[in-house]
């Protein structure tokens, strides 16, 4: 780099430093965060859980709520039920392959009572209601409920939604809304789901 370029660099990194700090310091309000991860890419739900062992890892409560009947066993739950974190998984009813209303609806709302008690305790730092976008998409739960659920809950309580497809009441009430783009999926190539990567 000649002289001239490093200082441009210099300056402009400057700039940056700057806006930066301009934005942290504006952003001083203390309150929980609700975040909802969509779209059709992979990386929702491992978004999800990475964040619910990164409140973990600092000591803080966080809940699973799973609403979806999964087809393989989930790596993440065998880890972080040993580190004493609480999941509500749908044991049956909706998979990918849905075929009864009547169950699925039963099994949706039984995980969804457990949900919207967590959403109730300010004990709990972090709620992780993975897959909820598609209760609501097929009307298992009712959208009204989930919306006034979310408003009511403690301050300082974060939740995550993830599930492609989000209602876009979901996503305009949510402080952080993620959209992963689907570039390529090696499912596409024919690769088998990996257990460890997959699930
Ligand atoms: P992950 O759990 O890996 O973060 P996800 O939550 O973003 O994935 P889901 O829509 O919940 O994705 O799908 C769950 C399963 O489907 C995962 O095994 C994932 O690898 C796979 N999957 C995700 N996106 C795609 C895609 N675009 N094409 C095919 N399979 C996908
Ligand atoms: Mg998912």
């Amino acid at each position: 780099m000649t002289e001239r370029n490093a200082q441009k660099h210099q300056q402009r990194q400057q700039k940056v430093k700057e806006q930066v700090d301009a934005k942290i310091a504006a952003a001083q309000k203390e309150q929980g965060i609700l975040q909802v991860i969509t779209g059709n890419g992979k990386g929702k739900s491992t978004s999800g859980f990475g964040t619910v062992a990164r409140c973990v890892g600092h000591g803080m409560n966080a809940v699973v709520a799973q609403f979806i009947k999964g087809m393989w066993e989930c790596g993440e739950r065998n880890l972080l039920e040993k580190a004493g974190v609480p999941f509500a998984v749908m044991q049956t009813g909706f998979t990918w392959e849905t075929q009864n209303r009547e169950t699925d609806t039963r099994a949706a709302q039984k995980t969804w009572q457990q949900a919207k008690q967590w959403l109730q305790d300010d004990s709990i730092d972090l709620v992780l209601l993975d897959e909820l976008t598609y209760m609501v998409s097929y009307d298992y739960i009712d959208l009204d409920e989930v919306i006034l659920a979310l408003q009511n809950r403690p301050k300082m309580q974060s939740v995550i939604i993830t599930g492609r497809g989000a209602h876009r009441r979901l996503t305009e009430l949510a402080d952080t809304v993620s959209e992963v783009r689907n570039v390529k999926h090696a499912f596409e190539a024919g690769i088998k789901a990996r257990a460890g990567f997959d699930y």
